[in-house]
């Protein structure tokens, strides 16, 4: 038995991961694998559309919107955003609250112009910075709802000043009610909430569609109107990880959607920082505002201690306690498909090895 609090890929439903493994061996009753079905078949056409659909429902998406499941990762949709929307004249205001942030700001300047509106680097990314304001003549706003790495989230949205607004929601999409529809660009790499890697959800206004930099030679696999005329099938899909996201859709459907799922979420994320406040060996780095209920981020004052706690969480099969390389300390992912049963054994776990070691 495994605990899995890894960051991304992460744990799916235990229903999804039987359901996947009888759709290689034979999906629904047709004789064949879902590996080896064509894409432009029924069988397949039918998946996406129903991934499509669920999508749109439980998110709370209007008709303006045009969900696609593309390649690349949250990753490639760094610079197909500014490749599509960001004229050599144009300026587009992001906000700097990390790893992800940070590249995303790389990508945009090779094609135009950036505002910075914020950033949280002067205290390593711990908080997410508020109080700006949006200039005149913004094309978009950029923002990560939830730094995934740091263990931030953020929980209000700029004013947009007639810009659009973008969102990579890779690690908390699916996680929380929100209005959707006031973005006019959601991207999420779907190993995070969403299903299996090698797809990037991606659901898009037709309004900022046509906004398209009019005078650019984009490539065709980086061209979102290609995409949406071919209905996600520009080329082969991800025909496997695109099942898995219907799959992930549809539990959390089963489940009561995002109104369920929400109150879970926030009930574990709890019961990880009130553990963590109240054990003297472990310390919370983020601002209690900007807390993540989806990537909870400690550290350890006395780094003699650190060695000694990973190996007791490895004992008790306690999986991606680690934090990102590029931080330290430690992390605990609580994805939806995470059952609070988990987080319940790991504050045990701590508050044991607190008591032993305190
Ligand atoms: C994981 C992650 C990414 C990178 O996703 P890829 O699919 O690996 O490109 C980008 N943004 C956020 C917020 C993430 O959590």
């Amino acid at each position: 038995m495994k605990y899995n609090f890894n960051s991304g890929p992460s744990i799916l439903p235990q229903t999804v991961y039987e359901q996947a493994s009888q759709a290689i061996l034979d999906y629904n009753n047709t004789g064949l694998s879902i590996l080896e079905i064509g894409h432009r078949t029924p069988i397949f056409e039918g998946i996406l559309d129903e991934a499509s659909q669920l999508a749109r429902e439980l998110m709370g998406l209007s008709n303006d919107y045009e969900i696609l499941f593309l390649h690349g990762g949250a990753t490639t949709q760094f610079l197909q955003i500014p490749y599509n929307f960001l004229g050599a004249s144009e300026t587009a205001a992001y906000l700097d609250c990390g790893t992800w942030g940070t590249k995303a700001i790389k990508e945009a300047k090779a094609f135009g112009t950036v505002h910075l509106l914020g950033t949280s680097k002067d205290k390593n990314y711990s908080y997410i910075p508020k109080g700006y304001t949006i200039p005149d003549g913004i094309k978009y706003i950029h923002i990560t709802s939830n730094n995934t790495i740091e263990g931030t989230q953020q929980n209000s949205w700029p004013e947009k000043n007639g810009a659009y607004l973008v969102a990579d929601m890779s690690s908390d999409i699916l996680s929380r009610q929100m209005d959707f529809n006031n973005f006019d660009l959601i991207y999420a790499g779907a190993q995070k909430n969403i299903g299996a890697a090698g797809v990037t959800f991606v659901a898009v206004k037709k309004d900022i569609i046509s906004a398209t930099v009019p005078d650019r030679h984009i490539p065709s696999m980086l061209d979102y109107r290609k995409h949406i005329d071919n209905g996600s099938m520009l080329n082969t899909p991800p025909v496997f990880a695109v099942y898995v996201c219907l799959l992930t859709l549809r539990w959390l459907k089963a489940l009561g959607g995002l109104q369920a799922i929400e109150p879970v979420n926030n009930q574990k994320a709890k019961l990880l920082y009130d553990t963590l406040d109240t054990l003297p060996v472990f310390t919370p780095t983020v601002a209690l505002e900007d807390r993540s209920v989806m990537n909870v981020v400690w550290i350890m004052e006395n780094k003699t201690l650190e060695d000694a706690f990973l190996a007791t969480c490895k004992e008790a099969g306690m999986v991606g306690i680690k934090g990102h390389r590029s931080v330290g300390g430690f992390r605990a992912s609580l994805y939806n498909a995470l059952p609070l049963s988990s987080v319940q054994a790991l504050t045990d776990l701590m508050t044991d090895f607190a008591k032993k070691n305190g």
